[in-house]
Formats: structure tokens, sequence, C-alpha cells
């Protein structure tokens, strides 16, 4: 796929010098996006249509419900909960017209599968997670140009604290569309080592925060180990606790 690239939301992410600048921009996308549902485009018949057939994940419709545009949220929720209510009641009469005819002849009945199936159509997309999707494959590939033809942004990156697991994979990824096979290599060296070198602090200092708990080291200072449990969640698993790699501007 081809896409436009505009460096800059890179080039910020950079300069916050977060634990991973990915997880920094994507944090700032998703507030973008939360924000951008529940705005002015509440109204706009196209974004109800999409809402209508996606609705949101958990996570998001948390940070739906609990943003600042209560009447926005209930608006979207109105039209959507009447969108999933037809289509509960047309399953519901398509079960009950299967409800007596039972697969005498093979000994089973596979209605249950097939609603099964259809209920899970209902509940597996998420408007904000489709938006996102769509800028963060675009800032992979941006992130690898950068890397590939910017000596200022390879300064940067050398002098940053690298990504997070699951972006490092998700680079790779994007990367054999992007690097030949000798720049895939180095980049992996380089975010790996990156990313060991981190890993192995976070868990001296997560192991140090475990021993604090043995009466003995209690008058032994913290040092750097209180937000060991953190860093090192975000590192394997990509920013979900703790601090958020990015807050809007008031
Ligand atoms: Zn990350
Ligand atoms: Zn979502």
């Amino acid at each position: 796929m081809q896409y436009h690239l505009d460096t800059i939301p890179v080039w910020e992410a950079m300069e916050w010098k977060s634990e991973c600048p990915l997880c920094s921009l994507e944090h700032k996308t998703e507030l973008e996006e939360i924000d951008r549902t529940l705005g002015a485009s509440v109204m706009e018949p196209d974004v109800r249509v999409r809402f209508n057939e996606r609705g949101a994940c958990r996570r998001h419709q948390q940070m739906l419900f609990n943003g600042p545009n209560k009447l926005g949220h209930a608006l979207l929720m109105d039209s959507h909960a009447k969108e999933r209510l037809a289509a509960l009641q047309k399953l519901q009469a398509a079960t009950k017209a299967r409800k007596n005819i039972k697969v005498r002849w093979f000994g089973r009945d596979d209605t249950t599968e097939t609603t099964a199936a259809q209920l899970k159509r209902l509940t597996d997309r998420c408007v904000v997670c489709e938006a996102m999707d769509t800028h963060m494959a675009r800032y992979l590939t941006t992130f690898l140009h950068l890397w590939k033809t910017s000596a200022d942004f390879r300064a940067v990156w050398k002098d940053s604290k690298g990504v997070c697991l699951p972006h490092l994979q998700q680079l790779l990824e994007t990367a054999r569309g992007t690097l030949s096979a000798h720049e895939q290599n180095e980049f992996a060296f380089e975010a790996l080592d990156f990313l060991t070198r981190r890993l192995a602090d976070d868990e001296r200092d997560l192991s140090w925060f475990t021993q604090k708990y043995d009466y003995r080291n209690q008058a032994q200072p913290w040092g750097e180990s209180k937000t060991a449990v953190e860093r090192t969640v975000n590192c394997l698993r990509g920013w979900c606790v703790g601090t958020e790699p990015y807050t809007a501007p008031k």
C-alpha cells in the first residue's frame, strides 16, 4: 500500500523521549480518534453509519463513555442499539424458524454454531481500533523510511530507548516491504540491542522491587525499582499501565 509520508508526527514522537515513541504516538492517535468520534462528526451521517455497523471494543467504549460529550455518546449508542436490536430480532426469527427442524439424519443441529458466528460478527469490530490501525500502519512505514533515509533521525534513534516488544514486531513486519534484507537485519539488530538492554535493566529493578518486601531489606533504598512493574509490563506488551505515554495539551 502506498502512503503519503507525513514525517512530522513521527519526529514529534521521538522528541517526547518516552519509553516507546510508537506507544506515545499510538496513544495520541487513540485520544484524537476518541475526540473525533465524540466531536462534531457525531452528527455526520457517514460517521453514524460506520459506528452503527461496527460499534466499539470494550476499551474504546469505556473511553467514549468517560469522554466529555455525554450527549454525543448517547446519540451514537442510541442509533447503534437500534441497528443491533434489528439484527438480533432477525437472528431470533431465523432461530425460531429453525427451532423445529432437527438434523435427525446426522444426529446434530448446527444452529447454535451458526448463531454464535453471527453474534461474533456483531461484537468483533471497533470503529476506533480500525481508524488507529490505518494511522499506525502509516506511522510504522514512516518510521522505517526515516531510519533508512535520514541521518538526523538515526542520531535521535541511537539516543532513544528504542521501542517496546510489540512495536518492534510490527516494525519488522512492515520492514519486509520497506527495507532491503540487509537493512532489515541491521535495524533488527539495533532495536533488539535496545530492547534486551532495557529489559535487563527493568528486570533487575523488578527483582529488587520484590526483594524490598523482605523485612531485612526494609531500610534499603528503593532505587529505580518503584516503577519497575509498569516499565516491564509496558516493555513486553506495549503501554497499558502506569503514567500515560502522551497527554493532550490542556
Ligand atoms: Zn510501543
Ligand atoms: Zn477499539
